[in-house]
């Protein structure tokens, strides 16, 4: 089983470092959710992470890095880019910039592609890239097509007997995934909602991104590993309820009951205030808890789509698709 080491312990951060030297994965907190992080200029340790994930092929992964010096020596920056850069990192916003010349992220992470998603993580996970002196690829710490992490007991029940280390930093301040915006020259393509809500870069360049289709219906594979049917729990999830039916887990938003409540097996609210950031911080552990009540299926209320909205109803739309 995986050692759990919490952060807090001054010894975390050298041992860690050397788990990674060695080309091993470890499980890191990140204030997205928690995230598989191997070397990415190491194709062993790239490969032990999709080896630990079952991930059925091989995405392009997102590589994390401590300052913009790291940065700019695997990517470059447009003046727009660099912007972006300033304003949100560090922080839950991923950019696709193209890679440079002198680039090592292995073409394993970047699936051979000419970019690379590149994000600056804040708190420990950035001390740790930093004592580490390389980006890290890290997607999110359970196997492929499950929920992702926000805690380090989320990691161990999917990945304890996978992995050797998983670093132990409490509950992720965000919940979901980084918002990945693609930079192509003047255009801004927002490839996933995340924790930077859309609208706040909107207000920062002063314009629109645009939202290719795929992403506003939270459907079809636009980026490679972009599945529909990522983050599912193993219980059908019916979204928009009015209504719970018998045997169902019921999800609610904002406090506002639903018919039928009095027979679900189980019920909880994403915040029951109606506060967008604390729905997304408990999403995915609901939606686990959900899951384990054994309920027949989930249902969850309507949640509103603006804000830190977008991600979590992209979340949910790809939890209920259809599966392989
Ligand atoms: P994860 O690391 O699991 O949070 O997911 C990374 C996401 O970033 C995946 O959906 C990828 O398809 C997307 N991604 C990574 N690199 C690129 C790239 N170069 N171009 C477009 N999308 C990318
Ligand atoms: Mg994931």
């Amino acid at each position: 089983m995986a050692q759990i080491l919490p952060i807090s312990d001054p010894d975390t951060l050298a041992w860690a470092t050397d788990v990674l030297r060695r080309g091993d994965v470890v499980a890191l907190p990140t204030e997205t959710v928690y995230g598989l992080a191997a070397d990415a200029t190491n194709p062993q340790a790239i490969a032990a992470i999709y080896e630990a994930k079952a991930r059925p092929s091989f995405n392009p992964l997102i590589a994390h890095v401590s300052d913009m010096e790291m940065a700019k020596a695997h990517v470059s920056f447009s003046p727009l880019a660099e912007r972006l850069a300033d304003a949100f990192w560090p922080g839950a916003l991923t950019l696709v910039l193209p890679l440079s010349d002198t680039t090592g992220i292995h073409s394993l992470a970047t699936a051979g592609l000419a970019t690379a998603a590149i994000r600056m993580p804040e708190g420990f996970a950035r001390e740790l890239i930093a004592a580490f002196g390389q980006p890290l690829a890290a997607p999110s710490a359970n196997r492929s097509g499950r929920v992702s992490p926000t805690s380090a007991r989320h990691v161990a029940d999917d990945l304890g007997d996978r992995i050797s280390l998983i670093l132990d930093g409490g509950r992720c301040r965000i919940g979901v995934e980084s918002t990945i915006l693609a930079v192509e020259g003047e255009r801004l393509r927002l490839l996933r909602p995340g924790g930077v809500p859309a609208e706040e870069i909107e207000d920062m360049i002063g314009r629109a991104v645009d939202r290719p289709a795929a992403v506003s219906d939270g459907g079809a594979v636009i980026a490679p590993g972009m599945l529909a049917s990522h983050y599912a729990p193993s219980a059908p999830v019916r979204l928009n309820a009015s209504e719970a039916r018998p045997g169902e887990a019921l999800i609610r938003f904002g406090g506002l009951p639903l018919r039928g409540a009095d027979q679900a097996a189980a019920i909880m609210d994403l915040s029951a205030s109606g506060d967008l950031r604390e729905a997304a911080a408990n999403l995915f552990d609901m939606l686990k808890q959900a899951d384990a009540t054994g309920a027949t299926g989930i249902a969850v209320a309507p949640v509103p789509r603006h804000g830190l909205g977008e991600a979590i109803n992209d979340r949910l739309s790809r939890a209920a698709a259809p599966r392989d």
